[in-house]
């Protein structure tokens, strides 16, 4: 099998680990641009979400580059996700008149039959190498987490503006060549250690900026237009509220024993939202009210047009951000929006949150 699968952030180096590991040969799909974003948009439903545009179109970019199987997630609840990959197959192979196979992972506890049907075709490696490369996909997963983190932390105190994206770029393709753990450890070690020596500024005060939003739309900077980096550029801190290992642990792994994950985030949300609308709409009214109680300055909302959990969200943020005192910025992404206007938006929103923040010190000082 040549087999591809979404871009999704860093994902794509776990991803490639694992599906190389397991003996299939990987297609890697180019990292998105322009042209994927318009050949999904030519293709897709016109009222899709973004999500389902820009994958439609690396998809066909991986078909075009030789991939014959695309591996992709599934999804439950009320939300589209659920039967993307479905209705990609249907413009791919039928529409389109490619022969390809898309592989569908349902969430465990739903499918855990389907998941190891698939399993058994897809690893060509004995139990041992299975378990230990899957054990190497997770602690690359956990470094590319950990160095992102920190750059968050660091871009906004940094001297020479790029320097954090620069160290950050190199430490991804770094773990990307490792072959073993320990390799992986070396390499996480040296590049947070070479982030934290970045020349800086203590006595910055950076505004603190919570990102909040749909899961592809907050974790892919090509979709996202970059907004964590640009806010860090504009010296902020950033927490992002989604990350790929954190959100597999709660979710994936927690999920398929029945248990809810994210229980703080779906407790704070429920008074205003008591129900799982699908997507990350909960997830955006519980991460919000934690952001206020933790003293954030504000929070921005990544939202895919026509994407209804975080609609059913928006409208009810205001509410919420009435009464925890935590002014919320929504940006509704679709393939019109560009960066410069995102930029400016954000430019305004940090000042007002600088100007709020200087009123708050002020009065109680
Ligand atoms: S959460 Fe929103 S953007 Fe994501 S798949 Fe569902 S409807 Fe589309």
């Amino acid at each position: 099998m040549k087999v591809s699968f979404p871009r999704m952030g860093t994902s794509w180096i776990g991803l490639k680990t694992l599906v190389e590991g397991l003996g299939q040969e990987v297609i890697l799909a180019p990292p998105p641009t322009k042209r994927t974003l318009d050949l999904g948009t030519k293709y897709a439903p016109e009222f899709a979400c973004l999500p389902f545009k820009v994958l439609l179109g690396s998809y066909l970019e991986a078909i075009e580059l030789g991939a014959d199987t695309i591996m992709s997630s599934g999804g439950v609840g009320p939300c589209r996700a659920g039967y993307y990959t479905q209705l990609q197959e249907r413009i791919l192979n039928e529409q389109l008149g490619h022969d390809v196979r898309v592989i569908t992972f349902e969430p465990l506890n739903r499918n855990w039959r389907g998941t190891y049907r698939i399993l058994r075709e897809l690893v060509q490696v004995g139990f041992r190498d299975f378990i230990t490369v899957a054990w190497l996909t997770w602690q690359k997963l956990l470094a590319l987490d950990s160095i992102e983190r920190e750059s968050h932390r660091v871009r906004p105190l940094e001297l020479e503006q790029g320097a954090t994206s620069r160290i950050t770029a190199r430490a991804f393709a770094r773990i990307d060549e490792c072959q073993t753990v320990a390799d992986v450890e070396q390499v996480m070690n040296d590049e947070l250690k070479r982030l934290r020596a970045l020349p800086q500024d203590p006595t910055r005060d950076p505004l603190q900026i919570g990102v909040i939003g749909e899961i592809y739309v907050v974790l892919e900077p090509f979709v996202n237009l970059d907004v964590v980096e640009t806010l860090g550029h504009m010296g902020v801190f950033v927490d992002r509220a989604i990350f790929l290992t954190d959100w597999t642990k709660d979710n994936a792994i927690l999920d398929a024993f029945r248990i809810e994950g994210e229980m703080n985030i779906k407790r704070a949300a429920r008074p205003y939202l008591p129900e799982m609308i699908g997507g990350h709409g909960q997830n955006s009214i519980g991460d919000t009210i934690l952001y206020a109680k933790r003293g954030f300055d504000g929070v921005v909302q990544l939202a895919p047009f026509t994407c209804i959990p975080e609609i059913v969200a928006k409208s009810i943020m205001p509410k919420v951000s009435a009464d925890f005192d935590i002014p919320v910025l929504t940006l509704m992404l679709d393939e019109q929006t560009g960066k410069a206007g995102v930029s400016t938006r954000l430019e305004a929103f940090v000042d007002l949150l600088a100007m709020r923040r200087a009123r708050l010190r002020g009065e109680s000082a």
